[in-house]
């Protein structure tokens, strides 16, 4: 037996992985990767994958990048981990400076955790609190989007709109109200999102008439929906958004979870819209995709409403073990200092205008790709049975689980949303290895859809 066999003989025999049906490990046995460099991920039977997807869109700037590797190599002869209650470290307070310079104007405190799901709650009860202590406990109830995705924790399940993930749990969950959200590909008002007024707008302008007495806060993802599809929608809902929420007193949570740290073109998805969101969860791509770290920026205004005597209550009493921990601060860093200086985003953009033209030519005129949308290095090609009536595929089909599963012989790594091809690499990736990935992602989908 092969080392791949009896690894992922092992791997199934105690290993529940996330997100899937591990009865289908029957037909499809984990891939048990050795080693990765760059764009490249390496099986132990030695077989090389092009990760399109920077491994769950953490992976920003290659895997086992030697410079980030060397910052935690020096962190951790130094010190691993310490409590951060009435503790600090360096590191820490290093990157702490560096962020609150590149972060959207006034977010100016940061409150620390180890993944995206516990920001997002963070973000909720901080949210919640700051109503309560500023005399406004009338307001109890979230709004979020349709088709949104914050997490997979109860809070953050509750303000996620995918019922994929959703369904089953629905007792469990808060009361939040759902708004139709932007859906360009197939906008109800026949419009497209490089020429609208944002018509769509209206539906947030009805929800916050109704509710916005009882709102704490709206969550969005800015400009990319992400699990949705990569449902990428125009700066001006932001910024109608912002002004929205200020008339009626609704502090708006931005989760850019997945948009931060360039994925888009601008550091952070809001600078698009040129917005300051009163409260931002950023995670992923915050060290490189390298360890589990996340971060809950906040303004003055919102931090300022929780100090006071000890006596008077208003802590904000949240905390995670790992919360600061200096190896994930230690990765950050070394991010931030590599993206400024390599001019990471600067030599992004015409990288990204390369890619999303040789994905047109590939599939601009296939029977099945109904739009081929992109914002920076993030492309999406949703697959349609119809171009007319922009009609999916059924889901019971799994179109894309099989695309993927053609795509792995050749060495290429897809995780496709439903009806949605999508490829999100890091921003350091060479030119051929994009041309790679359109080629091989070819040869996939001619395999699946002839
Ligand atoms: C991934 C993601 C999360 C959840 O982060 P986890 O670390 O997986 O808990 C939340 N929001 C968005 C937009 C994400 O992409």
């Amino acid at each position: 037996m092969d080392r791949m066999n009896e690894l992922a003989q092992r791997d199934f025999a105690h290993i529940w992985h996330p997100c899937c049906q591990m009865k289908d490990y029957e037909t499809l046995p984990s891939i048990v990767i050795d080693h990765g460099e760059g764009a490249y991920l390496y099986d132990v039977n030695g077989n090389s994958y092009l990760d399109i997807i920077s491994s769950w869109w953490c992976n920003l700037l290659g895997h086992c990048n030697p410079k980030i590797n060397a910052a935690v190599k020096a962190q951790l002869d130094k010190l691993e981990h310490v409590i951060f209650v009435n503790f600090s470290h360096e590191t820490a307070i290093d990157l702490a400076d560096k962020l609150v310079n590149i972060l959207p104007k006034g977010l100016n405190k940061l409150n620390f955790a180890d993944n995206g799901s516990a920001a997002v709650e963070i973000a909720l009860k901080l949210a919640f609190q700051y109503q309560h202590q500023t005399g406004h406990s009338e307001k109890t109830r979230f709004m979020c989007l349709s088709e949104g995705y914050h997490g997979e924790t109860i809070g953050a399940l509750s303000v996620g709109s995918m019922d994929l993930f959703a369904q089953i749990y629905k007792p469990m969950m808060m009361n939040n109200i759902h708004v139709e959200a932007p859906d360009c590909y197939r906008c109800p008002f026949n419009k497209n999102r490089e020429c609208c007024e944002c018509e769509c707008f209206k539906y947030a302008e009805e929800a916050f008439a109704n509710y916005a007495k009882e709102t704490v806060a709206i969550i969005v993802e800015p400009i990319v929906q992400g699990c949705a599809g990569m449902r990428i929608y125009p700066p001006l809902y932001l910024k109608k958004l912002r002004q929205l929420c200020n008339e009626y007193g609704v502090l708006l949570i931005a989760d850019e979870i997945a948009t931060g740290f360039g994925r888009t073109g601008k550091m952070f998805a809001c600078d698009h819209a040129d917005i300051t969101p009163d409260i931002m969860c950023i995670s992923k791509a915050l060290t490189g995709g390298y360890m589990p770290m996340s971060i809950v920026c906040t303004t003055d205004k919102i931090y300022d409403a929780f100090y006071a005597d000890y006596n008077e209550g208003k802590q904000f009493m949240h905390s995670h073990t790992y919360a600061g921990n200096p190896l994930g601060c230690s990765t950050a860093l070394a991010v931030l200092k590599i993206l400024e200086e390599d001019k990471i985003l600067e030599k992004c953009q015409p990288k990204a205008e390369y890619f999303n033209n040789l994905l047109n030519e590939a599939f601009g005129n296939h029977k099945n790709i109904g739009e081929i949308r992109h914002i920076n290095l993030i492309n999406a090609l949703e697959l349609v049975t119809d171009k007319q009536t922009k009609t999916g595929f059924d889901g019971k089909l799994r179109i894309g689980y099989e695309i993927y599963k053609k795509a792995l012989p050749h060495g290429l790594l897809l995780r496709p949303l439903g009806n949605v091809i999508y490829f999100n690499p890091p921003l350091n990736i060479e030119e051929k290895d994009l041309e790679k990935a359109v080629r091989l992602a070819k040869i996939a989908m001619d395999e699946v859809l002839g």
